[in-house]
């Protein structure tokens, strides 16, 4: 039985506007990423070497998953995630196959861009003994590829944690994920761009005002301000389509379903 389901390479479509805020890492992806995948002559022109493998590290709901994924998008590359725990298959030699197939699909579909996400979850953990040998070799069968993808400069390696302390510390050495970027938890500006990126399309009384939300929201990370967004357009929706209500109160109404100020409220 494969312990790991198809490698599917898919092409999304996030761009840098989609994401509020992380401004530092957008730049530092554009350089490490987007720039050899577009430009790779220009690198070897001037000796740079651009980076193998870079680590997204910072609080979960930040948006790492998002930067990688705008990241390819954005380099008209093609994309392939990867969950550290799918890789830890406890039949011999499974999981090195699955990495092997994920590098081969890669190159295959080439300019690539892999997300390894959790990455810190193939790091041996204390409390079971007979993981440790499963990540030693899973490990050392990503440093294989990742050292033999120095010549095809079109395929770039991205992984995320959250645990950057938890990370198998030989993944972390020159050469291979060197290149480290703290996804921070947004502050004010940030989160008000994120209210605007997530308020888009959906109709807003005249009392709501984003600046206000993002002050309210000191400490919400942008995946909780997106659950906000839905959940002040879902209590906005009930009050229309509610039981009791007829059909022409509906129709009246529908096209006129605006959040207010008190659906938000609710929803912080
Ligand atoms: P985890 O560590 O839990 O995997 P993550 O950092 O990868 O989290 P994402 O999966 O990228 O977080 O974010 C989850 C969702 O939250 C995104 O799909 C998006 O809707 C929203 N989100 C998070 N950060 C941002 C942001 N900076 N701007 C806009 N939306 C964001």
């Amino acid at each position: 039985p494969s312990a790991m389901r198809e490698v599917y390479v898919e092409v999304p479509h996030v761009s840098w506007d989609d994401i509020g805020g992380l401004e530092n890492a957008k730049q530092e992806l554009i350089e490490a990423v987007e720039w050899p995948l577009k430009y790779p002559e220009i690198f070897s022109a001037i000796s740079v070497k651009p980076p193998r493998g870079i680590l997204l590290f910072g609080p979960p709901g930040t948006g790492k998953t998002l930067l990688a994924k705008a990241v390819a998008s954005e380099s008209e590359a093609n994309f392939i995630s990867i969950k550290g725990p799918e890789l830890l298959s406890k039949y011999v030699g499974e999981s090195e196959r699955a990495i092997r197939e994920t590098f081969r699909k890669a190159k295959q579909a080439a300019p690539t861009v892999i997300f390894f996400d959790e990455i810190d979850s193939i790091a041996p953990q204390r409390s079971s003994v007979s993981d440790t040998h499963v990540s030693e070799r899973v490990v050392s069968q990503i440093l294989t590829e990742l050292d033999g993808v120095e010549e095809l400069k079109d395929v770039i390696i991205v992984a995320a944690t959250n645990r950057p302390d938890m990370v198998d510390p030989a993944l972390l050495r020159p050469g291979r994920f060197d290149r480290l970027i703290y996804i921070k938890p947004p502050e004010k500006a940030s989160r008000e761009k994120i209210f605007e990126i997530h308020t888009q399309g959906k109709p807003l009384a005249d009392d709501v005002n984003l600046s206000e939300l993002a002050d309210m929201t000191d400490g919400y990370v942008g995946a909780d301000i997106e659950g906000i967004c839905r959940e002040a357009a879902m209590l906005a929706l009930r009050e229309v389509v509610t039981p009791g209500v007829s059909r022409y109160d509906i129709e009246k109404r529908a096209g006129e379903i605006r959040i207010s100020k008190r659906h938000f409220e609710r929803a912080i």
